[in-house]
């Protein structure tokens, strides 16, 4: 809900004066208390203030400006997606291991023929350990999550509609891809990017830290 001019000053005041009486706040706007009525009553029905008996009114803060509902509302994939970090299908799982140390991340893309084909994480990799599989003798194919399975993004994609893809899969990551054709001209997936859950809390922070 977005607020009047003056609605948006009684917000400021009250939020460096609280607890302040209607009185007050009227004096400090120079207008009656009257005129005051209908504005107080919106920011308390709209919880951003509350009317405390024989105290006064108090910011209780879900005042948010509609610009910074709008920018989250309008966050595509594309703007905040990361650079993804790709292996090819016959890397062994040890040196998997090693790149994804390198890279400091905790899911990779695996590749072949340039296409995407899989999705390694921390997990797979736990696993494998566990396991006892000779992990430099064994390629990441054997312990990738693998298409179909796979879930995609793409950049034109609201970031809220894949944050909520995160959300229902539970998993961190997912790769932001392009349909194209493979040299043998069947459709594949490209991958030019990828969207994290540290993507989109970073793009939260960067929204809200100054409201
Ligand atoms: P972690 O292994 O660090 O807990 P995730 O929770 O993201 O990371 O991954 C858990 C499992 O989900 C792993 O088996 C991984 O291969 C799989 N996975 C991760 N990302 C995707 C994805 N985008 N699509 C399908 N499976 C995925």
């Amino acid at each position: 809900m977005d607020f009047n001019e003056r609605q948006k000053h009684i917000i400021e005041i009250v939020k460096s004066h609280e607890p302040i009486t209607g009185d007050k706040i009227a004096e400090m706007l120079s207008v009656t208390r009257s005129t005051l009525r209908t504005d107080l009553s919106i920011l308390t029905k709209t919880h951003v203030l509350e009317a405390r008996p024989k105290v006064g009114y108090c910011y209780v803060g879900d005042y948010m400006p509609s610009q910074t509902v709008e920018a989250v509302m309008k966050t595509n994939v594309e703007d905040i997606m990361g650079r993804s970090v790709a292996i090819d299908e016959k890397t062994s799982i040890y040196d998997a291991i090693v790149m994804m140390f390198l890279e400091d991340v905790g899911t990779m893309f695996v590749l072949s023929d340039q296409m995407l084909a899989g999705v390694i994480s921390r997990k797979d990799f736990i696993k494998s350990a566990l396991g006892g599989t000779d992990l430099k003798a064994m390629p990441v194919t054997v312990i990738m999550t693998r298409m179909p399975n796979i879930i995609m993004a793409q950049k034109h994609e609201k970031m809220l509609h894949v944050a909520k893809r995160l959300m229902e899969h539970e998993i961190d990551c997912l790769p932001v891809v392009e349909v194209v054709k493979d040299f043998k001209g069947q459709e594949g997936y490209k991958v030019i990017g990828r969207i994290s859950k540290t993507n989109i809390t970073s793009h939260f922070v960067d929204l809200f830290i100054n409201i």
